[in-house]
């Protein structure tokens, strides 16, 4: 696999630079389909960050800055399309780096050109407006970008939480400083390869992978950076929350979910099932809008449930490259973490579970996609973010069970509802607390153009879609007196 990198992995990318870290240090990755030693990557510290905020901030005192929104829009679409000429060794380094299935890693690499694509047509469509106001006033405002933006990336989905965010923010403007997870950076490094090749000016886009105590902390508490985007788990959040507010500036935060699928009687299975064992078993089910509890109308319940086990009976889990239904966790704790929540559920009924595949190496971080059935709403494996392919069914007498059982857990990122009754789907997509709702589908296929954010402990802001372009950028307005 490493041969299919044509970019430096032990080295952060600082003012358009290749630099080693000032400490000299290192860390390792691991190949979590295997165990076994990856790549050497930085481990960026303090003085690594106040160099890239310090190009950052060059970057928009100079030719960055003075970049017309055509301009920045052409170039992030040049890296789309630099992105799909290269999207098989991204999905390959993806795929060794994070152990999703090479298949699953190409779609990522896809939807980051995608990103590339929209925020790169949308850079140039952004604008004020002018307000009627007072005789003797013309009063408009501004889009302008917040100046030094940080974004902190987790490792499970790094090439599209990179496009979105990174994405959306370079197109109002603003100059990025990139720190990626310290479990997997590879492909972080490769964008700013990259993003330098579409003719990107130095500066504008840094990236220091290390680790988040470290390089993350003083990223987020900062005091030259003027925006703050943050993925990843709700008590780094809060961390990340309060560093920021130290500087009072604003933050996104794209945290957990324990996203339901909601199933009435009258849905369509066939359409349906695809989804509900989909959702969650994607990534190994290390994904924020994973749909980890399926929510059934007791007269499909028997029905439904069977069927789902019966899928969940054929998963097979495996290395990456075997390119499997279900690649590995990331790393031996996130194992240890799940593997535990498995055993809570010991006095609990486990419908079906997959197989691993003959061969795969027993170093690497396996464990069966397990469904549970019959799952009291208020259990800890109903309410946990497991992040692992550990679904649990429960089922519900009507409309407003299922709305009570659907919202009560501290989470709001996704929810779907499948049901042929139209006022119905309204009503549910009303009542059910989630950042996004799907009606007879789940996750729309990505959706670039969608935003997409959470409520209570999911986070808040929005990334994706036109909003995010909001979020990355600031309103001035101007009132002029001309009598
Ligand atoms: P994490 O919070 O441990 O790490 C995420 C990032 O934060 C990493 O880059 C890490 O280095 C950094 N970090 C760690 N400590 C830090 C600190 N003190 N200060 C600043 N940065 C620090 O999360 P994780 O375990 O890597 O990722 C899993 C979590 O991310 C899950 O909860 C998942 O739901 C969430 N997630 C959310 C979304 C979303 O869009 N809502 C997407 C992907 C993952």
């Amino acid at each position: 696999m490493l041969d299919k990198i044509w970019y430096p992995t032990d080295k952060m990318f600082i003012g358009g630079e290749w630099k080693s870290p000032a400490g000299g240090e290192m860390l390792m990755l691991e190949n979590p389909s295997t165990g076994q030693h990856l790549a050497t990557i930085s481990r960026g510290q303090s003085a690594d960050i106040d160099a890239a905020v310090n190009a950052a901030q060059a970057a928009l005192d100079g030719e960055w800055g003075r970049t017309t929104a055509l301009e920045r829009g052409r170039i992030l679409t040049r890296i789309g399309q630099l992105i799909l000429t290269r999207v098989e060794e991204l999905a390959e380094i993806e795929a060794a780096d994070v152990g999703k299935p090479l298949s699953q890693a190409r779609n990522d690499a896809i939807a980051m050109a995608r990103y590339m694509e929209f925020y790169g047509g949308a850079a140039d469509k952004v604008h004020g407006e002018t307000i009627p106001y007072m005789e003797g006033y013309t009063v408009y405002t501004l889009r302008e970008p917040h100046g030094v933006t940080g974004h902190i990336v987790p490792w499970n989905y790094p090439m599209q939480i990179i496009g979105r965010s990174v994405g959306a923010a370079l197109a109002m403007g603003n100059a990025c400083v990139l720190k990626p997870a310290e479990e997997a950076c590879l492909t972080a490094l490769g964008f700013a390869a990259l993003a330098a090749e579409a003719g990107l000016p130095a500066g504008a886009l840094n990236v220091v992978p290390g680790l988040g105590h470290e390089a993350g902390a003083a990223l987020s508490g900062h005091g030259a950076i003027q925006h703050i985007s943050f993925t990843g788990s709700v008590g780094v959040g809060k961390l990340v929350q309060t560093a920021a507010a130290q500087n009072v500036i604003p933050v996104t935060l794209e945290l957990g979910g324990k996203s339901p699928q909601v199933v009435f009687d009258d849905a369509d299975l066939d359409a349906a099932l695809p989804f509900l064992v989909g959702a969650c078993i994607q990534n190994a089910g290390q994904t924020c809008s994973a749909s980890s509890r399926v929510l059934i109308q007791r007269g499909i319940y028997d029905e439904l449930l069977e069927r789902m086990a019966d899928r969940y009976s054929s998963l097979k889990v495996g290395t990456a490259m075997s390119d499997v239904n279900v690649g590995p966790l990331i790393s031996a704790r996130q194992k240890e973490i799940v593997s535990g929540f498995i055993a809570q559920g010991k006095n609990l009924r486990i419908a079906a579970q997959g197989s691993v595949v003959k061969g795969t190496p027993e170093a690497g971080h396996y464990v069966l996609p397990t469904l549970f059935a019959d799952v009291a709403p208020d259990h800890v494996l109903a309410q946990s973010e497991i992040f692992g392919p550990v679904q649990v069914v429960i089922p519900f007498k009507d409309e407003a069970e299922a709305i009570e059982i659907a919202n009560n857990t501290e989470f709001g990122l996704v929810a779907s509802v499948w049901t042929r009754d139209g006022a119905r789907q309204m009503r549910m997509a009303k009542a059910l607390k989630a950042g996004q709702v799907f009606i007879n589908n789940y996750g729309a296929g990505g959706g670039v153009e969608l935003p997409f954010g959470g409520v209570g402990k999911s986070g808040h802001g929005r990334e994706k879609g036109f909003e995010a372009l909001y979020g990355f950028s600031s309103l001035k307005t101007v009132a002029a007196y001309h009598g």
